[in-house]
């Protein structure tokens, strides 16, 4: 947890609730306020996103309805919790609210205490969605792209390319004697060195298409959009090369000084008639051959179409 406050944005165009909800507030939270719907939305547009927004609906100009309907259409923004503050009391005003994606109403006149309460339950819940949402793509040990969401990118990057038809590159990168390095050196040493060799996979990619995730074990895969073969082939180079400047001693390896890889490489543009698990066939078979070849190497294996 840091430290830094959490931000609400206050948009009211009552200068008397203006104070009120400030002052129950500031002690807890940094607050910016907005007097109608237009600067509410030039703030949101140009500062850094706030973590609550509570919002008034009626108000000349942009109100609260449309703004909201606006922000939930807008990619960085349509995550911020947003809780309204009406004097409309009618059901139907109350399920229009929610029905645009509010999380929650207070009605005027309204205890501040009351408000306090339930920004925070709002911000806490928000906290938690957050949590999860990137556990269920991250790896735990590594911090880079896990499995999962490596099953996401590669389906969309798939049909991406086969619109486009442009290169898509798997590479499949694997450990090489990880298991005699886990024996000689332990485990809390052996999950150090796969935290090193992701962090340098990770740096190593620097096209923003690219991406590249913990496929299990001590197995990476890196996709390269709009890759082909030579560029994959460039990228192992470097993989190779900056794993191995890490310098990662491995006493039990047979004929190396330190901790290598060896990577899998296939290239294709899809089409219609080939399979996605292709690619990933593939690159296995690629790098089997990496491997049967004395490892700390690439090999690739070339589609159809080269
Ligand atoms: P090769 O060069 O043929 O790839 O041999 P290898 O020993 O790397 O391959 P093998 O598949 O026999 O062993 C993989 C090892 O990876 C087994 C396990 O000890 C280690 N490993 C897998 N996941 C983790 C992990 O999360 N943490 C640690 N420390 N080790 C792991
Ligand atoms: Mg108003
Ligand atoms: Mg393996
Ligand atoms: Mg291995």
């Amino acid at each position: 947890m840091d430290n830094e406050k959490d931000t609400i944005l206050i948009v009211e165009d009552s200068e008397i609730n203006i104070q009120i909800l400030s002052k129950s507030m500031e002690a807890d939270y940094y607050i910016k306020i907005a007097t109608s719907g237009e600067s509410a939305w030039a703030i949101l547009k140009s500062e850094k996103p706030p973590d609550i927004i509570l919002l008034d609906i009626i108000m000349p100009g942009i109100d609260g309805y449309s703004l909201l309907e606006k922000i939930r259409k807008t990619d960085e923004l349509r995550d911020i919790p947003v809780i309204f503050i009406t004097s409309k009391t009618e059901d139907a005003d109350q399920t229009h609210g929610f029905a645009l994606g509010a999380v929650d109403y207070v009605t005027k006149p309204f205890n501040p205490k009351v408000v306090l309460y339930r920004v925070k339950s709002h911000l806490e819940l928000k906290k938690r969605r957050d949590l999860l949402a990137r556990w269920s793509v991250i790896d735990e040990l590594t911090e880079i792209a896990n499995r999962r969401a490596f099953n996401d990118a590669i389906g969309k990057e798939w049909r991406r390319s086969l619109r486009e038809k442009t290169y898509l590159s798997l590479l499949m990168i694997d450990i090489d004697n990880f298991k005699k390095y886990n024996d000689y050196y332990g485990h809390p040493a052996g999950d150090a060195c796969l935290r090193n060799i992701a962090n340098a996979i990770n740096k190593t990619l620097c096209r923003p298409g690219d991406f590249c995730a913990r496929y299990g074990g001590e197995e990476f895969a890196c996709l390269l959009p709009s890759t082909d073969l030579n560029g994959a082939k460039h990228i192992a180079r470097k993989l190779l090369e900056n794993v191995s400047e890490l310098k990662i001693r491995h006493a039990p390896s047979t004929g190396r000084d330190f901790v290598s890889i060896s990577i899998g490489i296939h290239s294709v543009v899809p089409e219609n008639s080939s399979a996605m698990s292709a690619i990933i066939e593939n690159a296995d078979k690629a790098l089997y051959l990496a491997k049967s070849k004395g490892k700390n190497r690439f090999e690739f294996i070339a589609s159809l179409k080269l």
